[in-house]
């Protein structure tokens, strides 16, 4: 594990403590995990299975960002539990001010075009963390090219690019 960054059990903590104090806690558990296979995202959100997930590489030393991160993902959860619409929608926007993060669009912004994948599916080997993306639901018992161990398949929903150099801009 990188420096400057709590551990797995200490973020899954803290999505509880965020539970409680912002949500009510309605959001149901979820694993919150790293993945330092991210390259240009700083978190993202599965639904089914529920997992979190966060770029190890980009949050390290940034508790901030770390937490807006965790946030901005559990807002999508929260909605998702709600059964309202989990995008990125007024209600979401109107809950990301209550909890004073820093920008509604929150890196989004810029960087959607690029980054926000229309592929809603990831395909993934637990053993070597290959992992492929797919617009469409995968064929059940896939197995690894490499491994020849079965994929597990999660529901992409929500991919949150890392912000690029807004959060120096917004800090001047
Ligand atoms: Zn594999
Ligand atoms: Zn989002």
């Amino acid at each position: 594990m990188l420096p400057g960054l709590p551990d797995v059990a200490e973020l899954q903590l803290l999505f509880a403590q965020y539970n409680w104090l912002y949500f009510q806690g309605e959001i149901p558990a979820y694993r919150i995990a790293y993945n330092a296979r991210f390259s240009n995202l700083a978190g993202r959100i599965v639904y089914k299975p529920p997992l979190i997930e966060l770029s190890p590489k980009h949050l390290a030393g940034k508790p901030d960002e770390l937490r807006e991160t965790l946030l901005h993902e559990m807002i999508h959860a929260w909605l998702h539990a709600r059964g309202q619409n989990p995008g990125h929608t007024a209600t979401f926007k109107k809950k990301m001010r209550e909890l004073g993060l820093r920008s509604i669009y929150h890196d989004l912004g810029k960087a959607a075009p690029l980054n926000e994948s229309t592929k809603r599916y990831i395909i993934r080997c637990e053993k070597c963390t290959m992992e492929l993306l797919r617009k469409r639901k995968p064929a059940p018992n896939l197995l690894c090219a490499r491994c020849r161990k079965p994929l597990v398949a999660f529901e992409v929903v929500e991919i949150r690019p890392v912000e690029l150099g807004s959060a120096a801009s917004r800090a001047r």
